[in-house]
Order: C-alpha cells, then sequence, then structure tokens
C-alpha cells in the first residue's frame, strides 16, 4: 500500500478551502491508501500566537477532522512526535537560504505582518517552515500528498530536499512526493473572489465550515459574481467559484442545469446562490452533528490520540535512527 500524508494547521475551524481542497480527499484516499494526518501545532508557532489558544485549537482541529470522516488511528498531533523537529534541523542543512527566499507564502505572510502590526516580526520559523512541512511528509515516507493548490511550490521544495539529501549522502533514501489535488484545489474568497479563501484573510474571507449556519447563509448571499472588470464574454472568477461548489458538493444535476442557463444567458445569480447555500447547509449537517457526539466524549477521544500518536512516532523515530545513521550523527543506543 502506497503511503498518504497531509497536515493541516491548527489556527481555527476548517473552512470550505480546508475541506473541499484537502479535508474530503483525506478521508476518501483511506480506503485505498496507508494514510497519516497531521494537526501541526509546530507550524502555528511561526505566526504571533496565544499558547493557551494553540493548545484549544490544536484538539479542536482533531475533533473537526474526525467530524468530517478522519479516522482516528491516522491522526497525529505534530508535538507528540518530536522527530518532526529533528529531521527538519537535518534537512536544513541541505537546503538553500535561496531556495527558501523565493517561497511566496513566506513573502506573502511576511508582508502580511509587517502591514497588520507594526510592533510583530519575522521569526526565522516562518522563514524555515517549508523544511519542517518537508520533514512531515519524508519522515513517513509519503508517496502522497493531498494538499491544496497552493502548496505546490512547497511541495516542490520537498522533493528537491529530498533529492538533494539522496544526491549529498549517495544513497536513494527518501521518496519523492507527489501532490494529490481534489477537483476543487483553489476555492476562492466569496467576499473578494480575486484572492484564495483563508482563514488569515479575516473573517468574512472564509466559510466556517462549524460556524453559524444563517452566518453562511449570508455569505453566499452576498457573494461577489461580477466585478465589472473582467470579460464578459468569460465566466467571472466569482461566478466560477460558486459553480466549482455546487459540483464540489455533488450536486451535479443542478450544476449541469445551471451551467445551460448560464450558456443561454438566462442564468439568475440569485439562484444559483440559494442552490450552493442549500448544498452547503446538506453538506455540512451530518458534519456538525458527528462533532456534536465527539465533543460529548473528548476525554477518551483525547486518550486515542495519544495512542495513536504514539505508534506513528515510532515509524518516525524509525527514518530518524536511519536518518541518524546515514548522515554522520552519533548513534543514541
Ligand atoms: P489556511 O490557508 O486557511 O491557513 P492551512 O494552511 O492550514 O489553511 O491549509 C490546510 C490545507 O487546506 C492545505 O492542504 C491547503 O492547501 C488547503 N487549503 C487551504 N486553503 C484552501 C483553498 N482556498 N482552496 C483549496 N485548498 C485550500
Amino acid at each position: 500500500m502506497k503511503n498518504v500524508l497531509s497536515c493541516i494547521q491548527p489556527t481555527g475551524d476548517i473552512h470550505l478551502g480546508n475541506y473541499f481542497g484537502a479535508v474530503q480527499n483525506y478521508v476518501k484516499l483511506q480506503t485505498e491508501y496507508n494514510c497519516t494526518y497531521g494537526v501541526v501545532d509546530y507550524h502555528s508557532m511561526t505566526m504571533p500566537y496565544s499558547p493557551i489558544k494553540l493548545r484549544e485549537n490544536t484538539w479542536n482541529m482533531i475533533f473537526q477532522l474526525m467530524a468530517c470522516g478522519v479516522k482516528t488511528e491516522n491522526l497525529f498531533i505534530q508535538s507528540l512526535v518530536p522527530e518532526h523537529v529533528e529531521l527538519s534541523w537535518i534537512l536544513s542543512c541541505v537546503c538553500s537560504f535561496g531556495e527558501l527566499s523565493r517561497m511566496t507564502q513566506f513573502k506573502d505572510k511576511s508582508e502580511q505582518l509587517t502591514s497588520s502590526d507594526k510592533d510583530s516580526f519575522i521569526s526565522a520559523g516562518l522563514f524555515l517552515y517549508p523544511v519542517l512541512q518537508a520533514a512531515d511528509i519524508l519522515i513517513y515516507h509519503a508517496d502522497y500528498v493531498p494538499v491544496g493548490k497552493d502548496q505546490e511550490q512547497h511541495l516542490e521544495l520537498s522533493r528537491n530536499i529530498a533529492q538533494r539529501f539522496n544526491h549529498q549522502f549517495g544513497k536513494e533514501y527518501f521518496i519523492h512526493p507527489e501532490a494529490m489535488y481534489t477537483e476543487t484545489p483553489k476555492i476562492l474568497s466569496l467576499a473578494d473572489p480575486t484572492k484564495k479563501m483563508s482563514k488569515s484573510l479575516g473573517e468574512k474571507h472564509h466559510i466556517n465550515i462549524f460556524g453559524d449556519e444563517n452566518i453562511i447563509k449570508k455569505q453566499v448571499k452576498t457573494a461577489v459574481t461580477d466585478t465589472g472588470e473582467i470579460d464578459p464574454k468569460e465566466m467571472s472568477p466569482g461566478v466560477k467559484n460558486l459553480f466549482e461548489i455546487v459540483k464540489a458538493c455533488q450536486k451535479l444535476d443542478q450544476y449541469q442545469t445551471l451551467m445551460n442557463d448560464y450558456t443561454n444567458g438566462q442564468l439568475k445569480y440569485s439562484e444559483l446562490k440559494e442552490i450552493v447555500s442549500d448544498a452547503l447547509v446538506e453538506l455540512i449537517t451530518p458534519i456538525r452533528e458527528n462533532y456534536q457526539e465527539i465533543s460529548s466524549n473528548k476525554k477518551e477521544h483525547k486518550e486515542q490520540i495519544r495512542a495513536s500518536s504514539a505508534v506513528i512516532r515510532n515509524r518516525a523515530k524509525q527514518t530518524l535512527q536511519e536518518v541518524r545513521e546515514i548522515v554522520g550523527l552519533t548513534n543514541l543506543k
């Protein structure tokens, strides 16, 4: 069985972009692959954060992933597997400063930091973030990584790091991980469809699938459709995004009817939005019910996650032992 690995940051609730771009795939792939999914709390330390909130958000993200259908035995918390950090250091020594400087997410987040809070600083952790991500992936010898399109560049870096490591130490040790995309690898913000849906853009830019249903309906109702600047012969990004959501919700008949209306110039945006709204409510209702049930038994689920993290940690330890041997570090035994 091939290995699948993916991770998500505990920076808040799962939003529609996370769900359609990655989490939906996490669930689907579990029947065919050996899947491992991490809630990566070390990564969330790269931007300003509150320690109490981080711990709370980490467990919450675990429960939300379980509610979406991710199996407990496939889940781990990154800080319960500290070997990721050791591998990250080793990999940072085969990754160049120049490569990291070209990462667009680093540039975006740095800009966001300096423009939003003049007291904040750009941490070295933020710069090294993609190396830790490479360690997350390579430590489990992942063949495939289900992610959104925004992670393409980081994944390419992971492959380069694997290749450089193998070349430098003269051994085909790490395999080269491939991205796995869903049919909707980039969901856009409904409030500003020129931007990717993301938590970091602020409340109105992401649809929180665990949030208030009425807020979701309002967000869809007020979604930007035409921006006025686009070629009138082409579907605007906002409308295209709404169509993508209908498709991702598996409403394929409605998708086809709406598309015919669009082609005939008869599409009513209000109708499209109503269908999006209904499809989303239908999608999230059972997920929320699962979440309620999981939340009533947090203690037991936390124990299960500690146990699954310990099992997953054994795999990470094995890799580290082999890597330490390859790179010339002193044997722990
Ligand atoms: P965010 O970008 O909201 O901070 P994360 O960085 O934790 O979320 O991303 C978790 C997963 O969700 C990643 O695989 C990422 O590629 C995917 N993802 C995030 N935003 C989107 C989006 N708008 N469309 C598709 N996938 C997304």
